[in-house]
């Protein structure tokens, strides 16, 4: 497919620009390249917040929420209508499987319609006080918030925060990642072919150190909504608290699925495998961990394997199990992560197909401790680490015992166990007997620890993108 924009370009004040520079992106399926793009620079960044800022105070600032939401609600209807185009671009740009590229454009319809119907639907309160006063509180935006996101989910991510954002009456600055930011530039012709306000939506892509700093440094932006590494991370953080700006960091995680003796294995065997390989294993998400009951183990263990030896790696455009991982970058990360693995045991593995890309096998590792480096660290590619537990308490202390806390599954049927667990395990959201319940735009998200704070998805989110007045009237 031919890209049908120019990709050098830079959406600022409802103006198509160039930066100074492009640098290349690459098809990771064939490490060739695959197009130019804008490297922008901080004095882009600084004519994107001043474009926002313009909208905030014309057109889009005085736009009513149900005309916000009628916009958002059209861009998700465009979004639906191209969503083969947008998976082509995703599956190329990002290197995922076409069918799973194609769910991610869904989804980035699916938080659209959410959002644009929600935008009204966001309500202050009255707060009976003293005699002869009255008080209400107002849900206002914050203004101009500014957007890092990365390169494993670029569709779903810009839907869960600009689309947010956007329905909250702020004007947003986008930085996608270097690594794959074509479909947040297709979003943005999208955008303003949906009627948004010049200066609503701005994108500027380019490097992290250079773009993204000058973003989150920038005096002009009131949010900063973050995902990626916790090194990353940290910076963000840091320079938002120098302008004391509000940051939401979403920074991944290592989280565990919970096998119990009396699961029901066949429902839980297709998820126990595709949360660890889907995207290559590069989701935040990723149940990177395996824990399983000790009376059970050996027959979960042969039956994930026997999934793995039937998995196939190959070009993303070959829509079969599992593409390639981002980057030859991220291919020395996972490799490097392997090597530590000389001590455990290689259970199962998928088989490569594809030449010229970068591809990593799914690996199925056994033997390891809930102590052991590839059980703790962050692996972002397709590696699972099984786990071995006693009792109950034992797993909740494993499946907490690490810097993160994303997400977290279990299978049992036993319906105590399944309060308890829910209270007990440390993750922002817990799936009992399911794993990632479908995604659900409608389902708070976010972590706790190292996997970062704020909530975004579901109504949470608009909270998140908004903040609160109080309004005190004395009247006698
Ligand atoms: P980063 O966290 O560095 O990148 C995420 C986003 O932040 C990108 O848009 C990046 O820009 C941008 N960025 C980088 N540096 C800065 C900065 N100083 N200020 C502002 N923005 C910045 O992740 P990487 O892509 O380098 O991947 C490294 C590791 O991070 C992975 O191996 C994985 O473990 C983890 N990761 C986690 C993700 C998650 O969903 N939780 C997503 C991606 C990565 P650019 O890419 O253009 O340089």
């Amino acid at each position: 497919m031919t890209i049908w924009f120019d990709t050098e370009e830079m959406l600022i004040g409802g103006r198509w620009l160039r930066a100074a520079d492009t640098l290349t992106l690459e098809n990771p399926s064939t490490g060739q390249p695959l197009a130019q793009i804008a490297r922008g620079q901080s004095r882009d960044i600084d004519a994107a917040v001043a474009a926002a800022h313009q909208a905030l105070s014309g057109d889009w600032g005085r736009m009513p929420a149900l005309e916000r939401g009628r916009v958002l609600t059209r861009m998700g209807q465009m979004v639906l209508d191209r969503a083969d185009d947008l998976a082509v671009l995703e599956a190329m740009d990002v290197g995922k499987p076409l069918k799973q590229a194609r769910a991610d454009a869904v989804a980035l319809a699916r938080y659209l319609e959410f959002y644009g119907g929600a935008a009204d639907k966001v309500h202050g309160e009255t707060i009976p006080y003293l005699d002869g006063y009255t008080v209400y509180t107002l849900r206002q935006p914050h203004g101009v918030t500014g957007h890092i996101v990365p390169w494993n989910y670029p569709m779903q991510i810009i839907g869960r925060s600009v689309g947010a954002a956007l329905a909250m009456g702020n004007a947003c600055v986008l930085k996608p990642a270097e690594e794959a930011c074509l479909t947040a530039l297709a979003f943005a012709r999208i955008a303003v072919e949906a009627g948004l306000p010049d200066g609503a939506l701005n994108v500027v892509p380019g490097l992290g150190g250079e773009a993204g700093a000058a973003l989150t440094a920038h005096p002009g932006i009131h949010h900063i909504s973050f995902t990626g590494s916790v090194a990353t991370g940290v910076k963000v953080q840091q320079s938002a608290g120098a302008n004391v700006v509000p940051v939401t960091l979403e920074l991944g995680g290592k989280s565990p699925q919970l096998v119990f003796d009396d699961a029901d294995l066949d429902a839980a065997l297709p998820f126990l495998v595709n949360a660890g390989i889907q995207n290559a294993g590069q989701t935040c998400s990723a149940a990177s961990r395996i824990l399983v009951h000790r009376s059970i183990h050996d027959d979960v263990v042969a039956r994930m394997a026997e999934r793995y030896g039937a998995l196939k790696v190959g070009p993303a455009m070959d829509d079969l199990d599992m593409g390639p991982v981002i980057s030859a970058r991220q291919k020395a990360i996972v490799d490097g992560f392997l090597a530590q693995a000389g001590d455990l045991t290689v259970a199962g593995q998928g088989e490569i197909l594809g030449t010229g890309g970068h591809y990593v096998a799914p690996t199925l590792l056994t033997g390891a401790t809930g102590a052991h480096a590839l059980a703790q660290a962050e692996i972002f590619g397709p590696v699972q680490v099984v786990i071995p537990f006693e009792t109950e308490a034992e797993a909740v202390q494993i499946a907490n015992g690490t810097d993160y806390g994303l997400v977290a599954g279990v299978w049992t049927r036993d319906g105590g166990r399944q309060m308890r667990l829910a209270r007990d395990l440390r993750a922002g959201q817990v799936f009992l007997n399911n794993y990632g319940a479908g995604g659900g735009v409608e389902l708070p998200f976010g972590g706790v620890g190292k996997s970062g704070h704020g909530r975004e998805k579901g109504f949470e989110a608009l909270y998140g993108f908004s903040q609160l007045k109080t309004v005190a009237a004395h009247h006698g």
